[in-house]
């Protein structure tokens, strides 16, 4: 089955907005077996809005929109589907009950305008929007969800179990994701392009900051094909396989840290506080990590992580020594240490911009390692804080084996 997404508002269009929904609503589509074949952006104009359902018609079987449902003038999607299907605009009674205890308690009223936002086209099968206003609805294989990401996310899925029966998508399909790191893209589809001539098993890169994604996707009765391949790729990948499964790097090392029983700190120069970030945004992270110190400055380095002077004068801030000291400084078992050159100033012919020292430590041992990161000033500093949480996995994962 083929859909078709059309993502509505002029803000995705004028560079104001960035759209994450049809990302998600792809993901979703894909796990039950639905291949998006197309994406349009449109503008807050009927005539656009229409003649983009009509072109999405004629490609896929199911055509799902975003964006519009609201009740401002600027808000034109049901319309624009009423007019393209010639069918009216009905309230939705559940969705109106819903908007007026949901206005009461905040103390406003109800007026006849707010009416259209619970309106959907007659005929439709209705989802309801527990934390917004708008019903999503479905009508002869169109389907309108609102803009707003939290109201889509709470209908989709009650959309996709409707989709599922409806055209009884009974077809499972198995994903598999290793996480690869430490080879480019164009060198690891010649590594492993060999393997994939069987047309069963669906291949596919996704490039994320903390490594290549390899997706592998196939029929539930051809998992035999899929766990050959998947023995395979480790055979050639070995250690470029960072972990299996689709999540970032952050994730699978606070759960390791945690696992283990390890304590972490970090002394950040060029990125900043980035590492530290990434941890704390995993839940349970406070289990593990004490400190993330962002010593930015010589000063800093010295008299937060007792960095000597002397080394900072005879070997410079970004060097091996310094990120040494820094590692030394820190009180946990496990340590992370960055400095760098994040530019665009600062380069020298000794230390280009894009110079970068990443150090682990882990209990009485270091490993410190430069790097020549490319890009500008945000990728240089993405890519040092990723190279500094894969850097520790693997030296975690190499640990566990022992
Ligand atoms: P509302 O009832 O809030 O007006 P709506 O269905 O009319 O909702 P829009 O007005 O198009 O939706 O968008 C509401 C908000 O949702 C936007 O300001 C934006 O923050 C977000 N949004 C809209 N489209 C997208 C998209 N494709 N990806 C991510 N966010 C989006
Ligand atoms: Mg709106």
């Amino acid at each position: 089955m083929k859909a078709y997404l059309i993502l509505v508002g002029s803000e995705l269009l004028n560079g104001a907005m960035i759209d994450t929904n049809s990302i998600y609503m792809a993901e979703k589509l894909n796990e039950i077996g639905v291949e998006v074949v197309g994406k349009i952006f449109a503008h807050d104009k009927i005539e656009d809005i229409k003649k983009s359902i009509s072109y999405a018609k004629k490609n896929a079987d199911l055509v799902i929109l975003s964006g519009g449902l609201g009740p401002t003038i600027d808000d034109l999607t049901k319309e624009a589907i009423g007019e393209y299907l010639g069918k009216i605009l009905v309230v939705d009674e559940l969705h109106k009950k819903e908007m007026e205890r949901k206005f009461a308690e905040r103390g406003i009223k109800v007026l006849s305008k707010n009416l259209k936002e619970v309106s959907v086209i007659e005929g439709s099968e209705v989802f309801y929007n527990e934390p917004g206003i708008a019903p999503a609805f479905f009508i002869e294989n169109i389907s309108a969800f609102p803009g707003v990401p939290m109201e889509l996310k709470n209908m989709f899925p009650k959309y996709l179990t409707y989709i599922k029966e409806k055209f009884k998508l009974n077809e499972k399909l198995i994903v598999k994701d290793y996480i690869v790191w430490g080879i480019p893209e164009s060198l690891l589809e010649e590594k492993i392009k060999d393997y994939f001539t069987d047309d069963r098993v669906f291949l596919e890169f996704l490039v994320k900051d903390y490594g290549i994604v390899v997706r592998m996707v196939t029929e539930e009765k051809n998992s035999t094909i899929l766990n050959d391949l998947s023995l395979k790729l480790q055979k050639v990948l070995g250690d470029s396989i960072l972990y299996e499964g689709y999540r970032p790097s952050e994730e699978v090392l606070v759960k390791k840290l945690l696992e283990k029983g390890l304590k972490i700190s970090l002394g950040e120069s060029c990125t900043g506080g980035m590492i530290t970030e990434k941890i704390v945004s995993v839940s349970g992270a406070s289990g593990t990590l004490v400190e993330g110190i962002v010593t930015y400055s010589n000063e800093s380095k010295v008299e937060r992580l007792r960095v000597k002077e002397e080394t900072l004068n005879n070997y410079g801030a970004v060097s091996e020594e310094t990120v040494k000291e820094m590692l030394e400084g820190l009180k946990t078992s496990v340590g992370i240490a960055v400095s760098g050159v994040a530019g665009p100033l600062g380069g020298t012919e000794e230390k280009p911009v894009g110079t970068v020292y990443i150090g682990i430590k882990l209990e009485n041992e270091f490993f410190i390692n430069k790097y020549l990161l490319k890009g500008d000033r945000e990728r240089i500093r993405i890519r040092a804080c990723y190279t500094a949480i894969n850097n520790l996995l693997q030296i975690l994962e190499k640990r566990g084996c022992e």
